[in-house]
């Protein structure tokens, strides 16, 4: 790498891995690569570890900006409260703390990971052709993120994207990792599409749950009788589930239109709220494809205001680079 370049750099933090990336001033991306994320001792380690590893790889060239994207809200001066995923049980001062262990360096940003996320795609993604884009990221949870064509919406608390703990059924009996009940990601992340899948099957064998019913009701559809590909799985994930659901088999393809159901439901409301030009959905669970977005978009058209019915719903592009890209754009849009 050139001595003298001016450099920009993003840290994607995960709760197992962070992703860091080196672009240039036009955002084209030069080196990508991974560190462990260290929670041990209550996850005092990844902050030095990240302007480390930043600071090795510059190769003697200015870095002109930090952006950072954080698993949890992050306020728009960039405190982040208690962050479950990374070990920190205490708000966390960032510029502060990163002022001290990169003295020198101009711009320092700090956003949650899916609001980033957002913006990556919207700037160099699925989004490229809107101008505003609502992601919503489908992994082991729900995560969320917003974003408008040169600004990045992050609320008052930083929770403009948690829409995973959208209440969705007040019934529910078993909390949510959030600690109240009926959350989006206990029924639409890849844990929850288990855990409703689970239930249905107690359903249909007639070892009722008040939980299960619960969700029934709530859907008003019947669960579809005869075998499935699950019956003779002893433990099954939500790629199973999509697998089987692909191949046709009609309660799993049920799974999927609920998940689909829930998730769109909740897009109806972030519709009515904020109206994006177009949903973009990523993580983990996206890699289903079109089984999932056909639920997806059937759900979401089933209950959006008429307005609202046509909104775009499209699989995400970037994959984990989403969020080095956001974190990039965000320090780009702070020095221009
Ligand atoms: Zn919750």
């Amino acid at each position: 790498m050139d001595t003298g370049k001016v450099l920009y750099a993003a840290a994607d933090i995960g709760g197992t891995s962070i992703k860091l990336g080196l672009s240039d001033v036009s955002g084209r991306l030069l080196d990508k690569w991974e560190i462990r994320t260290d929670t041990s001792d209550g996850g005092r380690n990844i902050l030095p570890d990240i302007c480390r590893s930043l600071s090795g790889r510059t190769g003697g060239s200015l870095l002109g900006g930090v952006g950072m994207g954080i698993p949890g809200p992050v306020s728009e001066d960039g405190v982040a409260a208690s962050c479950v995923n990374l070990g920190w049980k205490e708000p966390t001062d960032l510029p502060a703390a990163v002022r001290e262990l990169l003295p020198g360096v101009p711009v320092l940003c700090f956003g949650n990971d899916a609001t980033s996320a957002a913006a990556g795609e919207l700037w160099m993604g699925a989004g490229k052709q809107y101008d505003s884009a609502y992601l919503i990221t489908l992994g082991t949870g729900v995560g969320g993120g917003y974003a408008e064509r040169g600004n990045v919406i992050c609320g008052a608390h930083g929770a403009a994207g948690e829409i995973g703990h959208i209440p969705l059924n007040i019934e529910e009996s078993v909390p949510c990792s959030c600690g109240r009940i009926g959350c989006l990601e206990q029924y639409a992340s890849a844990n929850g599409m288990v855990r409703l899948a689970l239930n249905l099957l107690e359903i249909r064998s007639g070892r009722r749950t008040e939980n299960s019913l619960h969700i029934e009701r709530l859907l008003r559809i019947s669960i579809p009788e005869g075998p499935t590909g699950l019956d003779s799985m002893e433990v099954f994930s939500a790629k199973d589930i999509c697998d089987l659901a692909r191949e046709g088999d009609p309660f799993c393809l049920y799974v999927t239109e609920i998940l689909g159901e829930c998730l769109g439901l909740a897009m109806s409301y972030i519709s009515c709220t904020i109206d994006p030009e177009v949903f973009l959905i990523g993580g983990g669970l996206s890699r289903a494809g079109s089984i999932l977005l056909d639920a997806i978009r059937k759900g979401y058209a089933k209950y959006a205001i008429p307005v609202c019915r046509h909104t775009a719903v499209t699989g995400a592009a970037l994959g984990n680079d989403a969020g080095i890209y956001g974190c990039i754009r965000m320090v780009l849009d702070a020095v221009q």
